[in-house]
């Protein structure tokens, strides 16, 4: 994996909970909202309803994985 070019800003983890939380914390939320195409009609309005389950904003096909990736 390469060094990624610019990291988008995390808001409210600014100086806090040290060097390492902070690492993980980012990558777990750039996980989390980056885009995804539902299996299901190609769409990519695929987001995280809530811990482990995800949904299709167009075609409501729901399925469960990850807490933060869909296959984790
Ligand atoms: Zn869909």
């Amino acid at each position: 994996m390469g060094r990624s070019r610019s990291k988008p800003s995390l808001k409210g983890l600014a100086q806090k909970y040290g060097g390492s939380v902070r690492k993980r914390y980012s990558r777990v939320y750039r996980l989390l909202k980056q885009k995804r195409q539902c299996p299901e009609c190609g769409s990519l309005k695929f987001k995280r309803e809530s811990a482990g389950i995800w949904v299709c904003g167009r075609c409501s096909f729901k399925v469960a994985g990850g807490a933060y990736d869909v296959a984790a």
